[in-house]
């Protein structure tokens, strides 16, 4: 098998059995690699803010062939409390009593200024939606990941968080930040069976593209579900001992 993430070759059944929760799974990446996950053989928790699209993954899902019928946790990270995270994850210890895979795909790129115009409110709730919420919704979920024997925590990383580049303001210092976050988590549990990753899916066709690059085409860009082998092959079992490292989709 390869071990180049990005041409990763996986076998059908390369996910069975796993329970994978999935931040911003109603739409664009996240919404792909759930169903993606589903067809593997995973059990998926779609977590988003909008009931209503969540419900329409979970109907697709439900229409896979043999897939395990997945669950909804819809928590929205900007305005969620301490509560809001306890809820959920003692919803996924007693609903389901496991989880082997976490996923952060959910972010927001925010506004596009100078740093001399970037209005600090709105710094805030990126970073906030971006970096505290995965910072939060892990932690809750520590316990049952660490329970898990081959636990993998991915989170989604960008270009702009590996090099900053002008006019990407809070967004490009939050994937810095979550390229921290990854590697610390990954360097306190270098000893147990929990992995941290992270992923940079790279241009990639959804409404966060649209939204920063209103005017290019299109139809040069590759497509969510082009973009999911690095995430396939890290929440599966020959990424087992990989961890602190930071991934290229394309
Ligand atoms: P989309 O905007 O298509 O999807 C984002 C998802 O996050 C949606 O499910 C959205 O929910 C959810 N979300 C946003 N805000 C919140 C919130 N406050 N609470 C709960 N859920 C929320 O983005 P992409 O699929 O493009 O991005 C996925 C990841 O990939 C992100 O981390 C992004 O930074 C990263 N990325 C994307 C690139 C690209 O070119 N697309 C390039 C590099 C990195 P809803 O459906 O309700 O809006």
């Amino acid at each position: 098998m390869s071990t180049d993430p990005r041409a990763y070759k996986y076998s059908g059944d390369v996910l069975q059995d796993r329970v994978i929760l999935i931040t911003g799974s109603s739409d664009g990446i996240g919404r792909a690699l759930a169903l993606e996950a589903a067809r593997l053989g995973a059990q998926v928790i779609l977590h988003g803010r909008n009931a209503k699209k969540l419900e329409k993954v979970y109907d697709e899902i439900l229409a896979i062939d043999g897939a395990a019928r997945p669950s909804i946790a819809v928590l929205d990270l900007a305005s969620a409390n301490a509560d809001g995270y306890t809820t959920l994850a003692n919803s996924v210890a007693d609903d389901i009593g496991r989880l082997d895979g976490l996923v952060h795909n959910a972010a927001i790129v925010g506004d596009r200024f100078s740093i001399e115009q970037y209005d600090a409110v709105a710094w805030q709730k990126v970073m906030h939606v971006n970096v505290t919420a995965s910072f939060a919704l892990t932690q809750v979920l520590l316990p049952l990941l660490r329970a898990s024997d081959d636990a993998s925590v991915v989170f989604t990383s960008s270009g702009v968080g590996r090099t900053g580049r002008a006019y990407w303001g809070a967004y490009a210092a939050s994937k810095f930040a979550i390229e921290g976050l990854s590697q610390v988590l990954a360097d306190e549990h270098r000893h147990a069976s929990l992995r941290s990753n992270c992923v940079n899916p790279g241009a990639t066709r959804t409404g966060m593209r649209l939204e920063a690059f209103p005017a290019e085409d299109r139809s040069l860009l590759k497509t969510p579900e082009q973009v999911l082998a690095p995430y396939i092959y890290l929440l599966g079992p020959d990424s087992r001992g990989v961890t602190g490292q930071s991934f290229d989709s394309q």
